[in-house]
């Protein structure tokens, strides 16, 4: 039996039944200026009879990323204004992202990289800009973490994966090596024990940061991927993105973020959606989504609760935007606080000794 194999033309996807034939030129259009790609497990995660299936709605292109607003930007969060060199971006003092490869497994419809990510841009950093990639990190002493995204790291072959971990290990400020990943849920497969043998034996402190959005991603050969590095020493964190018709609603992201829990992954940030072009289809109002934040607080373990945050577009970094709890009544009053009910109580003033 031949192997299964990706989805990335809009004729694929047709003969797959995941579009509707009459689409598949407008589909095709998507495809000229976006990248496509659906591994096996995700096609196969899709309901084609359900028109509203939260994972199609992901990974399966529409007509409407054809239209842009004006407030969408290639660059939704100004990575380019803090590139000191090519592949690093240096925001915040003591990390940095190192953007190794512009290729994923799947390509998410709401990507914030959507403009440098898939066919088209270069695929991997090539080796004069990593070399100058590390000799800045290596002429850095703050910086502490280096977080390997892209595209995505885990489809890095070991070989490749193993040299830049080398490098980085060579540095000794660099204590924490951060990877974020779309490839323990979306190809189980590929998280082999070579693969957690060389995190595990890297000689830094490796966590990994799966990206996912809805609990049936969390398939049972996804959860064993994630297993497999906790199981190793390799903590595993959670970010997913608020997207309207994927996980909008109290009852999924419940779900979502229990499931990671149960899994024995820290849920880390729920995102605002970023202002990528032609994603407006999958955008939450803020107000909306401190809501929905308000109803988790009362409602779910604290250990299920992720931070709510919004990356300030063109470039200013990540702030909590979750709905303020604590208000200042003054000096006589104290605080007023706000439960989870919406009921006010009042915290008193502390008295300076
Ligand atoms: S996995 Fe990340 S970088 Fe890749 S398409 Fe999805 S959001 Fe973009």
């Amino acid at each position: 039996m031949s192997k299964p194999f990706s989805l990335h033309t809009a004729a694929e996807l047709a003969d797959a039944g995941l579009i509707d034939p009459a689409s598949r030129s407008a589909i095709e259009k998507v495809g000229a200026i976006y990248a496509i790609a659906l591994t096996p497990t995700v096609a196969g995660l899709i309901d084609p009879r359900d028109a509203q299936d939260p994972i199609a709605r992901q990974f399966v292109p529409s007509a409407a990323e054809l239209e842009t607003q004006p407030d969408e930007r290639q660059d939704p969060i100004g990575d380019e204004a803090f590139t000191p060199v090519d592949g690093v971006v240096h925001r915040y003092p003591d990390r940095v992202l190192l953007k190794l490869l512009h290729v994923c497994p799947v390509y998410c419809r709401f990507c914030f990289r959507r403009a440098s990510v898939g066919p088209g841009s270069e695929v991997y950093l090539s080796a004069s800009a990593l070399d100058r990639a590390f000799a800045y990190i290596a002429a850095q002493p703050q910086i502490w973490e280096v977080i390997l995204t892209g595209g995505d790291p885990l489809t890095l072959s070991l070989r490749r994966l193993e040299d830049i971990l080398q490098r980085l290990t060579a540095i000794d400020h660099v204590k924490i090596l951060r990877i974020h990943s779309r490839v323990p849920s979306v190809d189980p497969p590929a998280i082999t024990p070579e693969l957690v043998a060389l995190l595990r034996a890297c000689g830094k402190a490796v966590y990994v940061v799966l990206h996912a959005n809805h609990p049936r991603e969390m398939t049972a050969e996804a959860r064993s991927a994630c297993a497999k590095f906790i199981d190793a020493g390799i903590p595993m964190f959670s970010q997913s993105v608020l997207l309207r018709g994927v996980n909008d609603d109290v009852k999924t992201l419940e779900a979502l973020f229990r499931t990671f829990v149960e899994c024995r992954i820290k849920p880390y940030y729920l995102h605002q959606l970023d202002l990528a072009p032609g994603t407006s289809h999958f955008r939450v109002p803020i107000a909306e989504g401190q809501a929905l934040m308000r109803d988790l607080q009362g409602k779910i373990s604290g250990l299920c609760l992720p931070r709510y945050m919004l990356d300030i577009p063109g470039g200013h970094g990540k702030v909590p935007i979750e709905s303020g709890y604590l208000a200042d009544a003054g000096e006589k009053t104290g605080f007023r606080i706000t439960d989870h009910r919406g009921a006010i109580h009042v915290y008193p003033p502390v008295k300076a000794e």
